[in-house]
């Protein structure tokens, strides 16, 4: 995690502007200085959720919800710490400067939006508006999509030529080197400068504030040269092992839902995404890997439908897709679409109905998978059925989670119609089988000190705003050493004294944490979601279970020290005496008298 300078993260704090980062994902009614709006945190009719002019706040009278900028990037957009201010410091352009990178600039992402955004400009111009653009724009119409669907998505057209962007972005002021590391133009070795993209349809990938930070170029004519779809090149904006697009549109309700419908192309995607299904990405041919995964993952999805096209490839990245999303205990579902039909032309033709109902008749992924290896097999001949049996107990072995092996093993023999312990099932508890892979399991992770500790100081952070008397309760019933997690005490104490100014503020309270482990700390602590409604039950209860932490750990310690050899009959009773004492005094949760 990288380390923000205090002074940069305070330059960025006075330049958010709160209604224009929330207006970007809700719409709001002004009443005076007062925007109102549907609370995004709970369901109501009326709106509740506030925001005053000028506030660094928002607030919902209905839930309780509270916070700042950063919080909601948190809560309902679900960024990580790091990217939240990141992408605040980027969009109201403060430099943020960290501690590692003191007098060694990093490249200018400002200026690189701003070259891409020209470009986007542009390639929608010459789209609509010009007479070369006219194929490509006929290309759209005949796929169903009209001039409303091309707005709103800002769908563009690269023309062939070698330097219509350059040309354009110099008139702009736009510098060479700017236009390089946006991936706008290249330069082949030995060769000349030129466009990056040509004769294609573009459409822009953002970020989650809204910026365009790179391109899908998709060719519209058979004799284009290079693949159906080229993607932006890598750049400091654009990892491509990481963008999903689409996922600028659709984040928000994948978190809310926990399911992802998947996708090929971008068409697909923003159909889906037009006609209500806004929870879709695309995968954009096969580049999709383990990293895409996570991005979903971090969103927190249960449930995955992967609507690939019928045809081989489409089928055999459902396989490898799919696989991905399994071994992480993800619901996998495999949609049956018709052949030569993707989700376009089936929403076009049959209408949402028809993809709802798509949706709710696909098969699971392993079911999916025996039918899909078999095809090419005959299931009559023992040796046939035997290699597709053993093909797929050897990918769910592994998969590592134990529970889903064993369940995905039953499974199969359902399928596949086989005796269960023919698969080897009854010897799948062997414990070589369980090493768990590094990545799997961190010691952070299963640390119950840290667990309880973070969900303390989760409960105080989002529910004090509402019950101020949580920071009083707090204050009466801990002490230092009723922190086991160092990070977990410094952040305690960064909240209380960000609290003494009113209510939390996140930016300040992360400006004040000087070390890397505390950042981390605070944002492992807002990535979870917690109950709005019962911020003050949750907290006592969670005070309850430290303090009871506490008194047994003492229990423990006198219990060792009566075992322990070398007291005499006296301090022995001495000791008894002690633990009987402290045995029934079970700690309570002290409420001061306001
Ligand atoms: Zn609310």
């Amino acid at each position: 995690m990288p380390l923000f300078t205090t002074d940069s993260l305070e330059m960025l704090r006075h330049k958010i502007d709160l209604f224009e980062v929330l207006s970007a994902h809700l719409t709001f009614q002004r009443s005076g200085s007062t925007y109102k709006t549907l609370c995004p945190f709970h369901e109501e009719k009326t709106p509740s959720f506030i925001i005053q002019r000028g506030s660094a706040h928002y607030h919902c009278f209905g839930c309780g919800a509270h916070g700042d900028a950063i919080s909601f990037l948190m809560t309902h957009v679900r960024m990580p710490f790091t990217e939240a201010v990141e992408s605040l410091a980027e969009r109201f352009q403060v430099h943020l400067e960290k501690e590692e990178e003191k007098g060694n600039p990093t490249p200018n992402k400002i200026a690189l939006k701003k070259a891409l955004a020209f470009a986007s400009e542009l390639y929608h111009y010459l789209l609509l508006h010009t007479e070369e653009g006219i194929e490509a724009l006929n290309y759209l119409y005949k796929r169903g999509i009209t001039l409303e669907f091309i707005r709103r998505f800002q769908i563009g057209f690269a023309p062939q030529h070698y330097s219509l962007l350059i040309q354009y972005l110099q008139s702009c002021g736009i510098e060479e080197d700017i236009m390089l590391q946006s991936g706008l133009i290249k330069m082949p070795s030995g060769g000349k400068k030129r466009d990056f993209f040509s004769e294609r349809i573009t459409f822009p990938i953002l970020d989650s504030l809204g910026a365009v930070i790179g391109f899908s170029a998709r060719k519209y004519k058979q004799d284009t040269f290079g693949g159906k779809y080229i993607n932006s090149p890598e750049t400091i904006l654009f990892k491509k092992s990481r963008v999903l697009f689409g996922l600028s549109y659709s984040r928000v309700k994948i978190a809310k839902q926990q399911t992802a419908i998947l996708v090929e192309g971008q068409i697909d995607a923003l159909r889906l995404i037009d006609t209500g299904f806004d929870y879709v990405v695309a995968a954009q041919g096969t580049a999709f890997g383990e990293e895409h995964v996570k991005e979903l993952l971090q969103l927190g999805i249960k449930k995955i439908y992967l609507a690939l096209d019928a045809d081989e490839a489409g089928q055999a990245a459902t396989q490898k897709i799919g696989d991905l999303f399994q071994k992480n205990g993800i619901d996998t579902r495999v949609v049956a679409l018709e052949k030569d039909k993707d989700p376009d032309l089936l929403l076009r033709e049959k209408g949402p109905n028809h993809f709802t109902h798509l949706l709710e008749t696909s098969s699971d992924y392993l079911n999916f998978l025996f039918f899909y290896l078999a095809k090419d097999r005959d299931l009559q001949i023992p040796s046939q059925k035997n290699q597709v049996v053993n093909q797929i107990v050897d990918q769910i072995k592994s998969w590592q989670q134990p529970v889903l092996i064993h369940e995905s093993l039953k499974k199969l023999a359902e399928i596949a119609q086989v005796p269960e312990a023919s698969i080897g099932i009854s010897q799948i508890c062997m414990p070589d089988l369980f090493i768990p892979q590094q990545e799997s399991v961190s010691l952070q992770e299963v640390d119950g000190d840290r667990i309880l500790e973070l969900d303390l100081l989760r409960w105080l952070l989002m529910g004090s705003s509402q019950y101020p008397e949580m920071i009083g309760i707090a204050k009466a019933n801990l002490k230092q050493d009723h922190f086991r997690v160092l990070s977990a005490w410094k952040l305690y104490i960064a909240l209380l004294a960000g609290h003494q100014s009113g209510c939390f503020d996140l930016l300040a309270i992360g400006s004040s944490l000087n070390d890397p482990e505390e950042q981390k700390t605070l944002s492992e602590l807002l990535q979870r979601k917690i109950n709005l409604n019962k911020t003050k039950e949750g907290f006592i209860e969670a005070l309850r279970k430290v303090l009871l932490r506490d008194w047994m750990q003492k229990r423990e310690q006198i219990r060792i020290e009566i075992q322990t050899i070398g007291h005499s009959e006296e301090e022995t009773l001495q000791l008894a005496y002690q633990f009987d004492v402290l045995k029934n005094q079970i700690p309570e949760v002290l409420i001061p008298k306001i």
